[in-house]
């Protein structure tokens, strides 16, 4: 009977399995195919000056617009990763954030920076460099305009490769930043090492670190500590006005959050400015 039990639960372990394969390979196909006709788009959430409440840039979060419905993220970038298709989802990324940033400043709005987030596969496959420079040139669009959101797990991989590719971009005036610090190896070394300019706090710190004393004692070492290593500090995930206030008072320079908008699509991005300086 036992044995029995073993069998069975081994055949739908197995089961399992092969339906994940064929499922992530489905996936692959229906990513490929997405790829080809253009099925994704950049949301923008906008970055707040805390200071003056006012946007100074957006972050590019993409979402796949599969027949009308839209896809979050976390469930295909993990597929585009593991298949390399990442290499070339995230070129368009970058592309279509430089052309967009580009469209804002040519309406008035000069100082608007644009964030792309990057995935650790884009740095050992194909030439992220070269993608970058191209896009900005494409679009006459000045390098300080555009920041590149890494996370930490970076770090562990090939170093000395990804330190080099930084570095030729950071010094054509690239800014680089740290996304969701705090939930990795938080090791500010890599910081000094790796020209970060800006440190993102993760967001699980952030929103409720008004019931949570020590949360807000860890986002308050975060910000005291990054801001002796001259890195700028944003806030993810400021869901309310209250915790705004707070972060201000204790040094965070910007923010974001659903308390002034979630990820919206470009044209509304823009509207949202145009009320703004109006
Ligand atoms: P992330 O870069 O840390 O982005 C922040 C996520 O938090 C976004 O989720 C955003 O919608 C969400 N968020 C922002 N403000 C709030 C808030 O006040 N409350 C709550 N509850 N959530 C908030 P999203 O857009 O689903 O993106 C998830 C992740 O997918 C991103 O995390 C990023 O790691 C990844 N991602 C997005 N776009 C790209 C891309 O073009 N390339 C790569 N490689 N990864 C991307
Ligand atoms: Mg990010
Ligand atoms: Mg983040
Ligand atoms: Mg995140």
């Amino acid at each position: 009977k036992a044995k029995e039990t073993e069998l069975n639960s081994y055949q739908f372990y197995e089961r399992q399995m092969e339906e994940s394969t064929s499922q992530r390979l489905a996936m692959v196909k229906e990513l490929k195919h997405a790829i080809e006709h253009n099925e994704f788009e950049l949301y923008y959430q906008p970055k707040v000056e805390l200071a003056s409440n006012l946007f100074v840039g957006a972050e590019a979060l993409i979402r796949w617009n599969k027949n009308g419905a839209i896809i979050p993220p976390n469930t295909f970038i993990p597929v585009a990763e593991h298949s390399g298709l990442i290499v070339e989802i995230g070129k368009w990324a970058i592309e279509t954030a430089c052309a967009e940033c580009a469209k804002w400043h040519q309406l008035g709005f000069a100082r608007m920076t644009v964030a792309v987030n990057l995935s650790p596969v884009q740095f050992k496959r194909g030439n992220l460099p070269n993608h970058v420079f191209r896009a900005l040139q494409k679009h006459q669009l000045d390098a300080s305009m555009l920041e590149l959101e890494i996370t930490e797990s970076l770090f562990i991989e090939d170093a000395v490769h990804v330190k080099q590719q930084i570095h030729t971009m950071a010094q054509k005036g690239v800014n680089f930043a740290i996304d969701d610090f705090g939930t990795g190896y938080s090791n500010l070394n890599y910081l000094a090492n790796f020209n970060a300019s800006t440190l993102k706090i993760d967001m699980s710190f952030v929103r409720n670190m008004l019931s949570n004393p020590q949360q807000q004692h860890i986002v308050n070492a975060i910000i005291k500590m990054s801001s002796a290593m001259g890195l700028v500090n944003v806030a993810e995930g400021i869901e309310d006005a209250e915790t705004a206030a707070e972060l201000k008072t204790q040094g965070c320079a910007y923010g974001q959050g659903y308390f002034w908008a979630p990820p919206l699509p470009c044209a509304e991005f823009l509207s949202r400015l145009q009320q703004q300086s109006a």
